[in-house]
């Protein structure tokens, strides 16, 4: 049994006020209570290790809603021309990629992701590669293998290579097979059928029924860009060029009504349930917004990626009035600056302000990249605050450069005075050191 006991200057636990000189007490993998220095008794008679932490203040890990690590070894593409332009120019970029290559960049990802602060993830891959490259790291991740599927034929053969996969990654990844070197409870895996214009309506059917028997999250992009509706809507548009050229577009044609929207498509279908986590929603209209709430739909934003393809951006006020969970990601680095989820929080603030006059607080914004986001994976009795009974699962920032009054709100002091490069020291998961911000000592 390990037992350890950090000190700080400011905790942020979530669930109660911040903590003003406190204690976080440990056991091997596990909080096991959270307080003021003086409710942990004398420390000379502590049976245990004790570290100091200093002027510093503690926080849950962050929880990234949306990535694709796998392009990690990108930078932004830069596509004024909208998603599907984008999407030829990523396609272009990776097809070529050896294994070795898509190991790697998945690798890179990994290191982004843990060095800013984030502790989980929700990774979608169309390859169980970034599976097993996650694995190997502390991180934790729920792991959507992404199915796209046009044709009404094929959907039993996807539907149950797909199932088979996942099952498979589960036994080697999770713990049941002996002769894997990286097995792990940390992994979740799940089905992330792409986007509604990529999967049949017989393959949806068939995933959704699965997921909700398995009780398991359905991951998928939904309302992202302004060139889905044209496809819905008139079936023209940069998406029939893009499917076109990637040789994917006779299904779509053969098989596909009209809709007014992904969400018309999904709901006339029946297709809508509480196990969505949708993705984006920058081009929602009021109407399918309902329609989601009626199913109780979990919703993330990735304001950055939305930006930089020209996408819009959500209307976090409207999430907000009409009572929607929601939680933010970045996307992958191929249409993003970083995986740095404070930079991320910084953006979605001052992006609603401006555009929606909506200000959001940088309480509320600090909830959605923690407690919230746990709520959403249904993982708030393991992840999201520090509280008893929880993964310890922490930051740790040096906070002794910063001054004084802004201690008086922690949450402001993390999201707007803080930076990562410059000030998280520590990632803690699981209890253990995660990863650390060594400063290099210069050799004698
Ligand atoms: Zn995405």
């Amino acid at each position: 049994m390990t037992k350890t006991l950090h000190l700080a200057e400011i905790i942020i636990s979530n669930n109660k006020e911040p903590i003003m000189g406190g204690g976080l007490l440990i056991v091997d993998s596990k909080i096991v209570l959270i307080g003021k220095k003086e409710d942990f008794g004398d420390l000379n008679s502590f049976q245990g290790k004790i570290i100091d932490h200093g002027k510093s203040l503690i926080c849950p890990g962050f929880i990234n809603l949306h990535t694709h690590l796998f392009y990690s070894s990108l930078n932004l593409i830069e596509c004024p021309d909208g998603l599907f332009p984008w999407l030829e120019k990523l396609i272009d970029k990776t097809t070529q990629w050896s294994e070795k290559e898509l190991k790697l960049s998945t690798e890179e990802g990994i290191k982004k992701a843990i060095s800013t602060g984030t502790t989980y993830l929700v990774e979608n891959t169309p390859s169980n590669l970034s599976a097993e490259m996650i694995s190997r790291y502390p991180l934790k991740a729920t792991i959507g293998l992404e199915i796209f599927s046009s044709d009404e034929k094929e959907a039993e053969k996807i539907f149950l290579q797909s199932v088979k996969e996942i099952t498979q990654l589960n036994n080697h990844l999770n713990g049941q097979d002996k002769s894997c070197p990286y097995t792990t409870s940390r992994l979740e895996f799940t089905l992330s059928p792409h986007a509604p214009y990529n999967v049949s309506v017989s393959l949806w059917e068939k995933l959704m029924a699965w997921l909700k028997e398995n009780n398991k999250p359905l991951l998928t992009h939904l309302e992202e860009s302004p060139q889905e509706k044209i496809w819905w809507n008139e079936k023209s548009g940069p998406a029939l060029k893009f499917w076109e050229k990637i040789k994917k577009l006779d299904p779509k044609l053969k098989y596909w009504k009209r809709y007014d929207s992904g969400i018309d498509f999904l709901n006339k279908n029946d297709l809508l349930n509480e196990n969505i986590i949708a993705t984006h929603l920058s081009q929602i209209n009021n109407n399918d917004l309902n329609i989601l709430k009626t199913h109780n739909i979990k919703l993330v934003h990735c304001p950055r990626s939305n930006y930089y393809l020209n996408n819009g951006t959500a209307n976090l006020k409207l999430w907000n009035k009409l009572g929607f969970l929601w939680g933010i990601g970045t996307d992958s680095t191929a249409s993003n600056n970083d995986l740095d989820l404070l930079n991320e929080a910084r953006f979605a603030i001052n992006q609603q302000s401006i555009i929606y006059n909506n200000q959001i607080s940088a309480k509320e914004m600090f909830a959605a990249m923690t407690i919230n986001a746990a709520k959403i994976l249904g993982k708030d009795s393991e992840i999201g605050a520090l509280q008893k009974g929880l993964s310890a699962d922490f930051l740790i920032y040096d906070i002794k450069n910063k001054s004084g009054c802004t201690y008086q709100d922690p949450y402001h002091l993390l999201i707007f005075e803080t930076n990562n490069s410059e000030d998280l020291k520590e990632v803690w998961i699981n209890g253990n050191r995660a990863w650390l911000n060594a400063p290099i000592l210069n050799k004698m």
